[in-house]
């Protein structure tokens, strides 16, 4: 039997999972905490390999990654959440030791193809992921083809700027979308707010999370409804722009803010409508909640594995 090797590099918790070609139901996974040394994810990820392929030969291997990578190069270029991973070789490394093609990509890419083949996008041929949580991340099948661009690094969709010298972003820049829709950023809203003399049922928490202020939301505190309307007014910016550069027939939404529906989800939607050009983008448009949780990275690596081309092309049309 014929296995493939798919690898989710999480900030927290690494799994590797060995699939047949012919199924979306993994053999095994095995799931580590992520190491915090550099050298350490590599011999973490090839213990895992060396115990999965005595099910099967190897035909290739696809770690989904957090942050940007360079597929072409093999080559984490950083990990935010998963320090000293700067340039680092993954894919070079993976290809060298196991004599199979092994390639190194985005988490959210990965999602976007993982959603398209097996969650809420099948059948789509021109579809769009965003995943809201701690930060924004997203991904672009166009015409069953995933847009990575020149160097990888295409579709930041938290990275678009919605609020010129707003908030400072995780990138270094200002006024990005994710420095404004993403959790953290909804935290950092009513903190900040509550620093500044606002009053609020929060007032006395320390650590606010997004979650926090979503239950406080709920129970009628002014500020967090704020904060929510405010993540859910750029957002709907963002989407309008997004809708605009590329005509999806769908918008999958991820990440445990998105789930928030009547505070977060339901707002954007309605706002949309004021902010596009023409109606023709909302027809027969659909957005909906993610349907693969966790699993979406690493069934998209898998699934960019069975492919074996970013041009997704006519396999679209057979869904298991
Ligand atoms: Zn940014």
């Amino acid at each position: 039997m014929s296995i493939i090797i798919a690898i989710d590099l999480g900030g927290t918790q690494l799994r590797v999972a060995a699939f047949s070609p012919q199924s979306s139901t993994p053999l095994r996974v095995i799931r580590t905490s992520t190491p915090t040394l550099r050298d350490e994810i590599f011999l973490e990820i090839s213990k895992a390999i060396d115990t999965l392929k005595t099910e099967g030969e190897l035909l290739g291997i696809c770690a989904a990654c957090p942050g940007p990578t360079d597929p072409a190069r093999g080559i984490i270029l950083s990990a935010p959440n998963i320090p000293g991973l700067e340039n680092y070789p993954l894919g070079t490394l993976l290809q060298e030791r196991y004599g199979v093609p092994a390639s190194v990509q985005n988490d959210a890419n990965m999602a976007a193809v993982g959603e398209w083949r097996y969650g809420a996008g099948r059948g789509h041929k021109d579809l769009l992921y965003l995943t809201i949580s701690t930060g924004i991340g997203g991904g672009v099948i166009c015409n069953n083809q995933l847009i990575i661009g020149a160097h990888g690094l295409a579709a930041e969709f938290g990275h678009i700027t919605v609020l010129p010298d707003g908030p400072l972003c995780s990138c270094g820049q200002r006024g990005h979308l994710e420095a404004i829709s993403s959790g953290t950023a909804i935290a950092r809203y009513v903190t900040e707010q509550i620093a500044a003399g606002r009053p609020s049922s929060l007032a006395e928490e320390t650590n606010i999370t997004a979650r926090d202020v979503a239950m406080a939301a709920r129970q009628g505190d002014a500020l967090a409804k704020e904060a929510y309307d405010r993540a859910a007014r750029f957002l709907a910016q963002g989407m309008a722009d997004f809708l605009h550069l590329f005509n999806p027939s769908i918008v999958i939404l991820g990440g445990g803010v998105s789930q928030s529906r009547e505070l977060f989800f339901e707002p954007m939607q309605q706002l949309l409508q004021k902010l596009v050009m023409s109606s023709a983008y909302l027809k027969e448009l659909q957005i909906v909640p993610a349907e693969l949780g966790d699993d979406a990275g690493l069934l998209g690596a898998f699934v960019h594995v069975s492919l074996q081309q970013t041009v997704l092309g006519d396999l679209a049309n057979s869904h298991l």
